[in-house]
């Protein structure tokens, strides 16, 4: 062990380099925090701008700065992002168009879908559950969800232990799928209806929301075992941003894609996560049982590595190509498990 790098003193066992030990919190565990184990019923808590200080806040600083103080790229990204936030939204058109809700729906997920960083579209109603604690200022109707693909190639050299790409791949990921958001949003507030585009690195205060519940219950992907969603499209290597507006809309239904059934006896990112963060067991976290990463884990590593990433580009689904035929297979071996059922 290293003063800035760990290692695997076993399998699934990742013992911190002595910077990051020293800068873990004695007492505070990120899992408590996330409410592992709490059966009640609560908003997350923000990792930033929290009334209740994140306790792992210093390891947090540090990944940050090792991933931009490491990577150009990156802080290209993350400058390019917050850049888009400040300044990339047109003003509200003063003359408001009125037309259907699903006539409005059909230009918007048309509108997404033929920017070249958006790939996938759902819409889905906000609610509080949403929102994180103490962040309410925000009040607006919807939550638009476009995702894109992380380029497979670069991602799964994380597998050959080469993280570098990993990071520019997750940054530079909500950079793109941040544009497609703003795009989007800037569409909207064309017709005269508010609307903001929020990428995977915004920062605004007050309007802080959770960006993966909303966008599993509008169909885009379903939770899976290592904590990250599978879309029966893009796999689980892919990456969100979201809008938020009044503009009147249809809202999409979640979806049954297999996903569950197919973790429930897949293995692979439980063998792979080198600190052995993830639990083949689902786990209560604030009141719902769900698979769940285990945070004083996964945040070491990634921080030592500066970035991780391999629970993504070792599911089967991630594979170019693989998740739509993995999708139907699975939805067919449970339509005859439940016919089998129905006839005994
Ligand atoms: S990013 Fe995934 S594979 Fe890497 S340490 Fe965290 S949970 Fe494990
Ligand atoms: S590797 Fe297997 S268990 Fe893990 S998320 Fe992918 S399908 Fe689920």
């Amino acid at each position: 062990m290293g003063f800035w790098q760990g290692e695997n003193t076993a399998k699934h066992v990742y013992e911190p380099a002595t910077l990051t030990k020293w800068l873990m919190p004695k007492n505070g565990s990120g899992n408590d925090y996330n409410g592992l184990g709490r059966k009640d019923v609560y908003r997350a808590l923000p990792q930033f701008h929290s009334p209740t200080p994140h306790p792992w806040f210093k390891v947090t600083a540090l990944f940050f700065f090792r991933t931009m103080g490491g990577n150009f790229n990156t802080v290209i990204s993350a400058v390019k992002h917050k850049w888009r936030e400040v300044t990339g939204h047109v003003p509200v058109a003063d003359e408001v168009v009125r037309k259907s809700p699903e006539e409005f729906t059909a230009e918007v997920k048309k509108i997404a879908l033929a920017h070249p960083e958006v790939e996938v579209v759902g819409i889905t109603r906000m609610k509080d559950e949403y929102r994180f604690e103490g962040h309410d200022s925000s009040q607006y109707k919807w939550v638009i969800t476009v995702g894109r693909s992380m380029d497979y190639d670069s991602l799964a050299r994380n597998l050959k232990g080469d993280f570098s790409s990993a990071i520019t791949q997750v940054i530079g990921g909500y950079e793109l799928t941040q544009r497609g958001a703003v795009h989007v949003a800037n569409w909207i507030r064309s017709q005269g209806w508010p609307a903001k585009g929020y990428g995977g690195l915004s920062t605004t205060e007050g309007e802080w929301f959770l960006s993966m519940p909303p966008a599993i219950a509008s169909g885009i992907g379903q939770l899976a075992k290592n904590g990250s969603m599978i879309s029966d499209k893009l796999g689980s290597a892919f990456r969100i941003a979201s809008v938020l507006t009044d503009m009147p809309l249809v809202e999409d239904k979640p979806r049954e894609i297999g996903v569950d059934e197919f973790c429930m006896s897949c293995k692979k990112c439980t063998e792979d996560c080198p600190p052995g963060a993830i639990s083949d067991k689902k786990q209560m976290v604030r009141g719902v049982e769900k698979w769940y990463v285990d945070f004083d884990k996964c945040m070491p590593f990634v921080t030592e590595h500066n970035a991780c990433g391999i629970c993504l580009s070792t599911c089967p689904w991630s594979r170019p190509g693989v998740a739509p035929s993995l999708s139907q297979k699975m939805l067919k071996k449970m339509a005859r498990r439940q016919e089998t059922e129905l006839a005994s």
